[in-house]
């Protein structure tokens, strides 16, 4: 496998720090080239543990955000996943080499210009198990559901009920929820039954849509 060397010391670090252990997240963060996802300026900063702008007033995630999400998420091959908040599409990438050939990553995006910069820069890379669509995602994507997973990438009020119906029964998600403090929380979907953990205060871009913040 093709490691990206700068990635190594990272990886390390969020190891170290408890962020992520899970064999399938760390190749999949050691593969992904984060720079392809940032603008030309920002290129030199794609292997420093920041969120970065990408245009729009939105940003990519940090790094141990990232392997954190995809740890509490127990990821596996051939998983369908829903994530809502493409920006750069980087997240989604990751996720794509985690689920492999025989997944399929389905990512909403609102703001149609980084909609489409994220599915050409997806395409160049050859992630042809990835789907980017353009709408409100927080009404999540019915035409694919249901998901074996969701996570969400801005936060919101509150977790948009549409998704929490569109996750298959045994599936998990998660979403931060908050304006000014936000937490990361874990659902698990149980039959009938629901059931929320909280996995520490996270800062994250508004969540906007019919299901979200109205405005911010
Ligand atoms: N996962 C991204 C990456 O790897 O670059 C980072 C996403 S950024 C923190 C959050 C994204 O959510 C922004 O691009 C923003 O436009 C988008 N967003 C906010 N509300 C949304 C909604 N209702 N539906 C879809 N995308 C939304």
């Amino acid at each position: 496998m093709n490691v990206i060397e700068e990635m190594i010391p990272v990886v390390e670090h969020l190891k170290r720090a408890g962020y992520i252990k899970n064999e399938k997240v760390i190749q999949a963060l050691l593969k992904v080239p984060r720079e392809e996802f940032l603008p030309e300026e920002l290129k030199k900063y794609a292997y420093i543990d920041t969120p970065l702008s990408i245009g729009y007033g939105q940003t990519i995630s940090a790094i141990h955000i990232i392997g954190m999400m995809c740890e509490a998420l127990d990821l596996k091959e051939g998983q369908k996943v829903l994530e809502v908040g493409t920006g750069s599409g980087y997240h989604a990438a990751v996720v794509a080499e985690i689920v492999g050939k025989d997944g399929l990553v389905v990512t909403i995006e609102r703001i149609p210009q980084l909609a489409e910069r994220a599915r050409k820069t997806l395409k160049r890379l050859g992630y042809d198990n990835v789907i980017v669509v353009c709408g409100d995602g927080t009404l999540g994507y019915p035409p694919l559901s249901p998901y074996d997973r969701i996570y969400v990438t801005a936060a919101g009020p509150k977790i948009p009920k549409p998704l929490i119906d569109q996750l298959k029964d045994r599936g998990k998600l998660v979403a931060p929820v908050g304006k000014d403090i936000q937490e990361l929380i874990l659902l698990e979907k149980r039959g009938n039954k629901i059931f929320k953990k909280k996995l520490g205060q996270v800062a994250f871009v508004p969540l906007i849509g019919e299901e979200g913040w109205k405005e911010y």
